[in-house]
């Protein structure tokens, strides 16, 4: 980069600035050693490589331009407001630079026959072409232009570019470079050497494709995201080693229970449930702990998997914990499991935390006894009360639902201290189930630390769902539906607004709706559940609901995930547009679990902004969740998708999970051979690229 010629503003307010406090403010931005400086690239770039004659950069309108003159007037107007006004001329012409604050020194400095470089938008003012807040800076005569693009760097407040520029460089000086790939790996991958392209990236030659740096397809940028990609998969790869190198009782037993089970289901397995299911037992012999995700669509049927692994568990002498994340699905999976185990001589527990004081504690006793061999519940389970004799596996359904730290705090209540173990040493195997599909990228980042098992079949006999766009003020049509269905012997679910901003309305809402279709069906039985009633409430309307004595369920999202009334075929969603795709899936799916045709009616308000139609579109279009998954992610992006934190993205500054997938398989391969043959380097990778950063990776 280009030495300026002559002070600019902002390096003499730099100059001002104790180093200690420039210091700080590189810090805050996680700029501490000369490869941080280093790494630290520019977000864009400015041509400052040549100067427009001010006639010409006239016509340029709205871009930005830089035009060089001599000061031929300058004052400071009070008129509309105080400002300093400093003509600028050249051979071709003469334009207004106008500051509306500024600075003493800065009126001494634009003295008439002082030359000027200024770099900003010249618009056609009043009286003539103008610049507002140009950046500019004073230089002498046919001093040099800088030869390359300047870059622009992400800053903090107070942290001029300027600044920046100069620690970059005296880093870049400075580095003892050492490239982690070697020059085999770069061939293979066709990677540019560490040290030119990070050169390149500050300093881009004149004759860089400023559209490849722009758009970041230029080698160098591929190379730095490579990189980037490579440190996370490192990351989250020793963290997989680090879990193997604990231990977990392995669960050997598929013994009398897992059988009789099995034999007793009123149905048999699909192939990708046993298939899915063999995955499982195989990890459950295993000695150290499963980390298994079961993703299956709505209505796979993963809940039975789920059943027979914690049957495996118990088989085994071990206990078995199910978490669900609401009160309605804990209370659906404990029927339905007792159902199954109980007469075969299981001792079921519920634990949620509704139940009353007494009756909590009898359920604490025999969890803490060993008398409890499956427990299922909320998050009570993970209350600092609740000891586990000998916790062998633990399920997490809907896992999505759940923080991190919620399920390590279930895996981390181990083994019973009874065994006379370390718990931090032997852990529960873990079985996750999720129906938010993770497409292959985002399982790659997010769980590389999780083998993945995907039911990709549902149970024989289901119709797919029609689904129907429906505009709002066709609401009488709708519940005419509604009552042709029943007639039918079938049931319906209506689903109020989503109105996040208030609860209360959101309440008023389902109230409203639920008086509105009780007059309309008069001749039938209208319930309401909502997340406001008592959790017995709540259950006694599910119940009557599931036993058929309710015909029309209006609910809020409380029925989003995992309530399984097979009888329901009909399922509207009001103001359909305010949900996200992948609540409108999981809602969706609550019907055509029966055998007969299901239909789903998304009502809408018009008019409908561009993001909802096509969002509606694609219900419309697809029930497949994965597919629904994978356009989700087109417009919304992985970090907002699964929230920027799990998605990995957050890791990333620049890698793109989205259109950088390819990298991302590259990155692992290597990221595998790293670890297989070189310590030293896969250590050196990471203290570039994540530093302080590789803990908050690992919780
Ligand atoms: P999800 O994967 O959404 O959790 P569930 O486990 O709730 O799905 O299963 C959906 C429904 O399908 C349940 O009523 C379940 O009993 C039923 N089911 C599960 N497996 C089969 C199968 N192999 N054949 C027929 N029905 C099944
Ligand atoms: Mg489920």
């Amino acid at each position: 980069m280009q030495k300026p010629a002559a002070t600019t503003v902002a390096s003499r307010a730099a100059a001002k600035t104790p180093a200690k406090k420039i210091e700080d403010k590189l810090a805050r931005l996680g700029l501490r050693t000369d490869m941080d400086l280093v790494l630290h690239l520019p977000m864009r770039y400015e041509d400052e490589t040549f100067v427009v004659p001010i006639r010409d950069a006239s016509f340029m309108g709205g871009q930005s331009v830089q035009i060089e003159g001599l000061v031929t007037a300058c004052e400071v107007q009070y008129k509309p407001r105080r400002q300093l006004v400093v003509t600028l001329a050249d051979d071709t012409g003469q334009a207004t630079l106008r500051f509306l604050n500024f600075y003493g020194s800065q009126l001494k400095q634009m003295a008439e026959g002082n030359r000027v470089r200024a770099r900003g938008e010249l618009r056609h003012g009043f009286f003539g072409p103008e610049m507002v807040h140009p950046i500019y800076k004073m230089v002498l005569e046919g001093a040099p232009l800088p030869v390359a693009l300047t870059p622009v760097y992400p800053s903090g407040e107070g942290l001029p570019q300027t600044y920046l520029r100069k620690a970059i460089a005296s880093a870049l000086g400075r580095l003892a470079w050492r490239d982690t790939l070697s020059p085999a790996l770069r061939d293979t991958y066709s990677l540019m050497p560490f040290e030119d392209a990070v050169r390149l990236l500050h300093n881009p030659p004149p004759e860089t494709d400023e559209g490849a740096l722009a758009d970041r397809s230029h080698p160098a940028w591929v190379r730095m995201k490579f990189d980037e990609l490579l440190a996370q998969q490192l990351s989250l790869k020793r963290a997989q080693v680090a879990r193997r190198a604990k231990g977990a009782a392995a669960l050997p037993v598929i013994g009398a229970l897992s059988q009789a089970f099995q034999q007793g289901l009123p149905f048999a397995l699909t192939g990708a449930q046993q298939r899915v299911l063999d995955e499982v037992r195989r990890d459950l012999l295993a000695g150290f702990p499963m980390q298994r995700l079961l993703q299956g669509d709505v209505g796979s049927g993963k809940t039975v998997v789920a059943a027979l692994a914690a049957a495996q568990a118990i088989d085994s002498g071990f206990q078995a914990v199910l978490m669900a994340p609401t009160e309605i699905l804990a209370d659906q999976h404990f029927r339905k499991i007792a159902g199954w185990m109980e007469p075969l001589g299981i001792e079921v527990v519920w634990l949620t935390g509704s139940l009353k004081k007494k009756d909590k504690l009898d359920a604490k006793q025999r969890i803490e006894s060993g008398a409890a061999q499956l427990i299922i519940g909320t998050h009570a389970l993970i209350q600092d009360d609740v000891v586990f004799a000998r916790l062998g596996l633990v399920i997490v359904d809907e896992q999505h639902r759940f923080g991190v730290g919620q399920r390590l705090t279930l895996r981390n209540k181990g083994l019973g201290l009874s065994d006379g173990i370390d718990p931090t040493q032997i852990v529960p195997h873990q079985l996750m189930m999720s129906a938010t599909p993770i497409p292959r990228t985002l399982a790659m980042t997010y769980y590389a630390d999780l083998e993945v098992s995907v039911i990709d079949e549902l149970p024989p006999g289901r119709t797919p769902i029609v689904t129907r766009v429906i505009d709002q003020n066709r609401r009488d049509e709708v519940i005419g539906r509604v009552h042709a269905a029943t007639l039918e012997g079938r049931q319906a679910y209506w689903v109020c607004p989503l109105i996040e901003e208030s609860e209360a309305l959101q309440l008023q809402t389902a109230t409203d709706t639920h008086a509105t279709l009780s007059a309309a069906l008069p001749d039938l039985q209208v319930g309401l559940v909502h997340g406001r009633l008592k959790p017995q409430e709540k259950q006694a309307v599910m119940d009557a609901f599931t036993r058929a004595e309710i015909q029309v369920l209006v609910a809020t999202t409380v029925i989003e995930v995992g309530v399984d009334v097979p009888n329901a075929s009909l399922m509207v969603i009001e103001h359909a547009e305010r949900f996200g795709l992948s609540q409108l899936h999981q809602l969706r799916g609550r019907v055509g679990r029966g055998s007969a045709a299901s239909v789903c009616l998304l009502l809408y308000q018009s008019p409908l902004g561009q993001i909802a139609k096509q969002r509606l579109a694609i219900m419309r279009e697809t029930t497949d969740g994965f597919e629904i998954a994978r356009r989700d992610l087109q417009i919304r992006g992985p970090g907002e998708f699964l929230g920027a934190r799990q998605s990995g993205q957050a890791m990333l500054r620049f890698a793109d999970l989205e259109t950088d997938q390819w990298l991302v398989e590259q990155a692992r391969t290597v990221a595998l051979a790293l670890l297989r043959d070189d310590a030293v380097t896969v250590e050196m990778h990471l203290a570039r690229w994540l530093g302080a950063k590789e803990e908050f990776l690992k919780v």
